[in-house]
């Protein structure tokens, strides 16, 4: 019998390992501009890690976390509370007053496969911790802006603020109020959130909910005075850099470390699974995980599976990588002079090909074309004898000798100069 792999759990196969590399490459390149290092965490933390921090009535920590109950550690269904555990742990407030931080890897979320939907997925975090400036706020919406567009991604920006543990109370109690009248109305999921998580009923996708809460008490009307400063000044840093948003007051995000800006970059090429990023801002919570007081954080998570299906098919095609050279070998001496000439020549930096079976001219001409070369050095026994092997232009199927004298060494670099100039 044979063993797949688990549902919601998926290979990268070689084919699109491609895209996934451009992903991590132009990460790195935006990064460093932006002085974001990069940090690399353990995919297994305490269960209460996320307990803490991520909020006990969630979706996550209610039904999605994959938890080792013996042992009381789960696998981390997202970045942001392993990233804080490890600046907490190691005393990253006192190196700068403002740490950036990125991380990419693997998470896990016991929820329903689908398109853009997988139980083990992928995320790029990043997190900017110790200031509260709305310019940080600003930045980080600016860094997920060029970093889409770099991929040639077409994404929108919308952006919300969820006010602070003042002002959020307040509206909290209101939005209860205006939405006890329609309570008959609501899924069965938004009854049962209704007092114990109201404000997910506002992002909830059913259709009657959505319609339902159109005409509910607006987040931003109840804001106090420094989250509505905060806020506004967001929105002038972003002008000020050309960031294009929009204001989406249903936004709420499924975490409830989450306080002021809250964003999300979203597309409409994935059906239901809009998001490809979204993050915010968590002044509490470093603080309520045993870190200094007062320091301020935001971040985001842009989900790799996503942005991979969305640049298929927005990205116009890639072009394969292509063998440089391959060396079809007829006969043992044969073999044994391509075997050290495309290790010479791999050396070098050039990819190279050999097929060691000893098959006919002809099945080794198919294999040749299989990994799309550029030119075939085409050498039997009688080539060997009088050091002239055939090299064949896959494109042109031109066809000219080219001399086996000298070590294989001084071939692979004859090789070399024909390519480059070729
Ligand atoms: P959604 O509303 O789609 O469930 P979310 O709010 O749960 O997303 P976050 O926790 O904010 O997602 O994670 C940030 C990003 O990670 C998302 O915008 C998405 O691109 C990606 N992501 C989240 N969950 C999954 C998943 N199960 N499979 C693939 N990507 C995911
Ligand atoms: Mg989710």
């Amino acid at each position: 019998m044979k063993i797949k792999a688990i549902n919601g759990f998926k290979d990268i196969l070689p084919e699109e390992v491609a895209l996934w590399r451009q992903l991590e490459t132009t990460a790195r390149e935006i990064f460093r501009c932006f002085g974001v290092e990069e940090i690399r965490l353990p995919i297994l933390e305490k269960t209460e890690l996320f307990a803490r921090s991520i909020g006990g009535t969630t979706d996550i920590v209610e039904k999605e976390m994959y938890s080792f109950t013996d042992k009381g550690i789960t696998l981390r269904p997202e970045a942001t509370a392993s990233l804080l555990r490890a600046y907490i742990q190691h005393g990253f407030h006192v190196r700068q007053p403002v740490q950036r931080l990125f991380t990419i890897g693997p998470m896990f979320r016991h929820e329903r496969p689908q398109k853009g939907r997988q139980r083990q997925f992928h995320q790029i975090d990043i997190e900017i911790i110790g200031g509260e400036e709305p310019a940080i706020d600003a930045e980080l919406m600016a860094i997920g802006q060029l970093f889409l567009t770099r991929l040639n991604l077409e994404v929108s920006l919308e952006i919300n603020s969820l006010g602070c543990t003042r002002c959020r109370p307040g509206f909290r109690k209101s939005l209860i109020q205006y939405l006890n009248d329609y309570k008959e109305q609501l899924c069965d999921d938004c009854k049962r959130r209704l007092n114990s998580n109201p404000l997910r009923v506002l992002d909830c996708k059913s259709r009657t909910c959505k319609a339902l809460v159109q005409d509910a008490p607006s987040i931003l009307d109840s804001l106090c005075d420094d989250c509505d400063r905060h806020f506004s000044t967001v929105q002038e840093h972003l002008d000020n850099l050309g960031v294009v948003y929009t204001l989406n007051r249903f936004m709420v995000r499924g975490l409830d470390y989450y306080c002021r800006t809250t964003f999300e970059f979203l597309t409409s090429d994935l059906g239901a699974q809009a998001a490809v990023a979204a993050g915010g801002r968590y002044d509490g919570l470093i603080e309520q995980l045993g870190g200094p007081k007062n320091t301020p954080g935001i971040g985001f998570a842009m989900g790799m599976e996503r942005l991979t299906l969305l640049m298929e098919q927005q990205q116009k095609e890639t072009v394969p990588v292509r063998a440089n050279i391959f060396v079809a070998a007829l006969g043992e001496a044969a073999i044994k002079h391509g075997s050290s000439l495309i290790y010479q020549l791999r050396k070098l930096g050039l990819r190279a090909d050999i097929d060691y079976k000893d098959r006919s001219l002809k099945a080794q001409m198919k294999q040749a074309g299989r990994t799309n070369a550029r030119f075939t050095l085409i050498i039997g026994e009688q080539e060997l004898e009088q050091q002239k092997g055939i090299l064949r232009n896959m494109d042109t199927k031109e066809q000219t000798p080219f001399p086996l004298l000298e070590s294989t060494e001084h071939q692979a670099e004859q090789l070399r100069q024909l390519i480059r100039t070729s």
